[in-house]
């Protein structure tokens, strides 16, 4: 199969690769008609996380079931299915909780790498969720996106308790953060301030349901909330990025008893210890237990009330998945989808 291999900083390279074959007789192969790059994989393209050895990439996936080991009973071959960046049992009691991406079994969700036209996914009962029908090509955008960026965003605005009546901000505009302002919108969050100073990323914030754009960032950012939040700052912020100053900017915009969702993979953060103390704010985040969430996020893309996959700017085959990182590594794509 053709698959996608980082070698080192901005070393991307799509090559032939072994098939993957079932391992484990949990496992399940799967055809990615559809793939695509997340904001995470620049972490390792940037040199931020070193890569000591040429790393196949990729681990946000749906597809059709090829073929499945002899201990997988629900997922059958010919399925449409989605999952996720872990793989999970979904039966221990950690998944049971919700937290399915802490799982006592977890594993890579595609250790194989999913940009490439077939994956294994490990634990393929626990792990994989089947579509109601096989969905019209239209769809795979979206159900793509349920597989990380929508289910991240859904739990980065969930573990802040965005809801009713409440005034919700998003720190990043990245698909995530532009998901999370999606998710704050179905829960019912009362006004969504994205913090983004890039037009058309704004745009599809306001489509999402953003009432309010702030531009501003660090202090001048956290004294803009202060301002549309009658100097209390919000309800509920999702951060969405994971560096020193977006973290804290999320801590500082909260108000006292309000919660920060954070989902942007932590690099080199520190938090004051006496600022924390002093703030009241509550902190919940992480790697996304997006398994959670996939039932339903399926169901809402199948039947068209949220269309998560505009945030793919960029359409690309799968051959040209440098070209795709390249874009969102300089900005000029949210989101790079690659067609096998
Ligand atoms: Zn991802
Ligand atoms: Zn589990």
């Amino acid at each position: 199969m053709r698959g996608t291999v980082l070698y080192g900083p901005r070393d991307v390279r799509v090559e032939e690769r072994p098939d993957p074959q079932i391992i484990e007789p949990t496992d399940a192969i799967i055809r990615l008609p559809v793939t695509c790059v997340c904001g995470s994989d620049l972490w390792p393209y940037r040199g931020v996380d070193p890569v000591t050895q040429p790393t196949p990439m990729g681990h946000e996936y749906v597809g059709i079931v090829e073929e499945v080991g002899s201990a997988v009973r629900t997922i059958k071959p010919g399925q449409f299915v989605v999952g996720s960046f872990f793989a999970s049992d979904n039966t221990c009691e950690i998944c049971q909780a919700g937290y399915q991406s802490s799982c006592i079994h977890r594993q890579p969700g595609a250790p194989t790498g999913a940009q490439a036209q077939y994956a294994r996914i490990p634990l393929a009962d626990g792990t994989l969720v089947a579509t109601p029908d096989l969905p019209p090509d239209d769809l795979l955008p979206s159900l793509l996106a349920a597989s990380d960026v929508l289910g991240t965003g859904w739990f980065g605005a969930e573990a802040a308790e965005a809801g009713p009546g409440k005034t919700v901000a998003v720190v990043g505009d990245g698909a995530v953060g532009l998901l999370a302002v999606l998710a704050a919108k179905q829960l019912g969050a009362e006004r969504i301030i994205a913090m983004s100073r890039h037009e058309p990323r704004q745009q599809l914030a306001r489509e999402y349901g953003a009432t309010d754009i702030v531009t501003e960032r660090g202090d001048a950012g956290v004294a803009r909330i202060k301002e549309l939040t009658d100097g209390l700052g919000a309800h509920s912020v999702v951060e969405a990025v994971g560096t020193q100053e977006s973290l804290m900017q999320a801590i500082r915009s909260t108000r006292p008893g309000g919660h920060v969702g954070f989902v942007g993979v932590l690099h080199d953060v520190a938090i004051p210890g006496k600022e924390f103390f002093f703030s009241h704010v509550h902190l919940h985040g992480g790697p996304a237990p997006v398994r959670r969430f996939l039932p339903e996020l399926i169901e809402l893309i199948c039947n068209r009330k949220i269309n998560p996959g505009k945030v793919f700017d960029l359409e690309l085959p799968l051959e040209q998945a440098a070209a795709g990182y390249r874009a969102m590594d300089e900005r000029r794509a949210i989101k790079a989808l690659l067609r096998s």
